[in-house]
């Protein structure tokens, strides 16, 4: 990073940083190393780490934000969503997060049960694994940049309360969901639709309790044909009231989750088309707009919806829901044909990763092909997770190497978390090994995860 660059970012935060803190990021001498740094504590590189860290490799994660999870916590978002094959670390997260909660009433959809998540207690869960697994824990600490030799990643740039530090990596971890490391190296990187670029909406999830469970309902999206006790059906309701102009220009359905306890709803439902999620200036717009939809919500749900008379929020995401970002191109490409197929690799390290093809309408309210697609399961091979061209890096989480669509089945939490296990496998592996993640082998990763009890399809 540029002395000018860092000048900018001190005046991006108001002040100027103290001469001690200055020039930390160019210093020759790391501030810390290790043979694995996640970048991003979200579901994929929490497990990143947990996993590389159960191999054996000294692993740093750091989080820009002042807790683990990303969308599981402070996104709000719930239910946990997708399949993979049984035996991963995906498995061990649900058995944490219900443990205290076996009796809780799950409310079946199309896709399975719906697996709820205390966004509070997550926080402390997912703190607990890490600090078990020994790995060492970096809070309020962005990357901001990468440094290279040659195609190499070997150091990541970090933005402390101290100011800049430079961290050395055997190898780093991309599971920012915005692909931030991959960028800052050079890597090629697509956002949205192949057509036209368009991104999904943003969300701010939001949480309602004093809900009566006497009469209300759960309504798990657009296709749910769930009625109220007038006989009419919530979906039939809540574009009447859109198109009254009580629900947010955008917001054909308001989906309203159970989470473990009775008299709440965990609701998904506001929503901003068009903006650029990456741009912070953006992201302030959305907050002002999204917290307007939320009042709208509560309002039509205390008006129009038997039971949540008397809701009122309890809780809302602490940073704005981003469903789309970028995606860094890698060796291999999770494609379309992958879902509708349900194709199989030897090669593959996450193994019958499932969800629909849930694409939240880039333009409009609902779904942007009218409805969402089925898929098959399918296997996401190794190269998907090594940017091409780039050494010592791998991506995890959602902004791995896939097409616009395929995006919209991976993204969610379950094969998230799958990625993240297997990354972390392969980055331990390498650094142990002292080569590059792009010189191992696919059966090398497939071996450990087998051993860890992954049902991994036989190559
Ligand atoms: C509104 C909404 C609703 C959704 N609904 C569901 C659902 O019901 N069920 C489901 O399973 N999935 C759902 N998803 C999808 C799912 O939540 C995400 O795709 C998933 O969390 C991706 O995991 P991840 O680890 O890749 O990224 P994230 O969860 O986004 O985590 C990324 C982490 O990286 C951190 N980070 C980012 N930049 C930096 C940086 N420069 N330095 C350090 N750290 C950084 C972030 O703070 C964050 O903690 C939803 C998503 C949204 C937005």
């Amino acid at each position: 990073m540029s002395g000018s660059a860092v000048a900018a970012l001190a005046a991006a935060g108001g002040c100027a940083p103290r001469e001690s803190e200055k020039g930390a990021s160019v210093s020759a001498t790391p501030w810390l190393e290790a043979d694995v740094v996640v970048a991003g504590g979200g579901p994929a590189g929490v497990c990143a780490a947990v996993s590389a860290a159960r191999l054996g490799a000294k692993t740093i994660l750091v989080e820009r934000f002042g807790c683990l999870g990303g969308n599981l916590t402070l996104g709000h978002v719930s239910p946990i969503l997708g399949k993979v094959c049984a035996g991963t670390m995906a498995d061990e997260i649900r058995r944490l997060l219900n443990a205290n909660h076996l009796d809780a009433p799950k409310v079946m959809t199309r896709n399975g049960p719906e697996e709820h998540i205390d966004h509070e207690e997550a926080k402390g869960i997912l703190a607990r694994l890490c600090a078990d697994a020994g790995v060492t824990v970096l809070l309020c600490a962005p990357v901001v940049d990468a440094q290279m030799e040659g195609p190499r990643v070997t150091d990541l740039t970090v933005d402390t309360p101290k100011g800049l530090r430079t961290i050395r990596a055997k190898v780093v971890v991309d599971a920012t969901g915005d692909g931030r490391v991959a960028t800052a190296a050079g890597a090629e990187v697509k956002i949205g639709r192949e057509s036209d670029g368009a991104t999904q909406p943003s969300t701010l999830e939001f949480v309602v309790d004093g809900v009566d469970e006497s009469c209300a309902i759960t309504a798990w999206g657009g296709t749910d044909p769930v009625k109220l006790p007038s006989g009419e059906e919530y979906r039939a309701l809540c574009k009447r009231m859109n198109a009254a102009g009580e629900l947010p220009k955008n917001v054909t359905i308001v989906r309203l989750h159970r989470t473990f306890y009775p008299g709440e709803r965990s609701v998904n439902a506001t929503q901003i088309n068009g903006i650029d999620p990456l741009d912070p200036v953006a992201l302030g717009k959305a907050d002002v707009e999204l917290r307007g939809q939320i009042d709208q919500c509560v309002a039509f749900l205390r008006n129009h919806v038997p039971g949540f008379e008397k809701c009122r929020v309890k809780s809302s995401a602490g940073t704005l829901g981003v469903r789309e970002t970028r995606r860094v191109m890698g060796d291999a490409m999770v494609v379309d044909a992958d879902l509708h197929d349900g194709r199989h690799y030897p090669d593959a390290v996450v193994h019958n990763a499932w969800f629909l093809i849930d694409i939240h309408n880039p333009k409009g309210g609902g779904q942007a092909e009218g409805h969402s697609h089925p898929a098959q399961p399918y296997d996401i091979r190794y190269g998907a997770f090594l940017p091409k061209g780039i050494d010592g890096l791998l991506t995890a989480g959602r902004c791995i190497s896939g097409t616009h669509r395929a995006h919209a089945s991976y993204r969610v939490m379950t094969p998230c978390m799958a990625m993240g296990e297997a990354v972390g496998v392969a980055a331990a592996l390498a650094a142990k090994r002292g080569v590059v993640p792009r010189a191992l082998a696919a059966s090398d990763i497939r071996d450990e995860l087998s051993r860890r009890g992954v049902q991994l399809q036989q190559a």
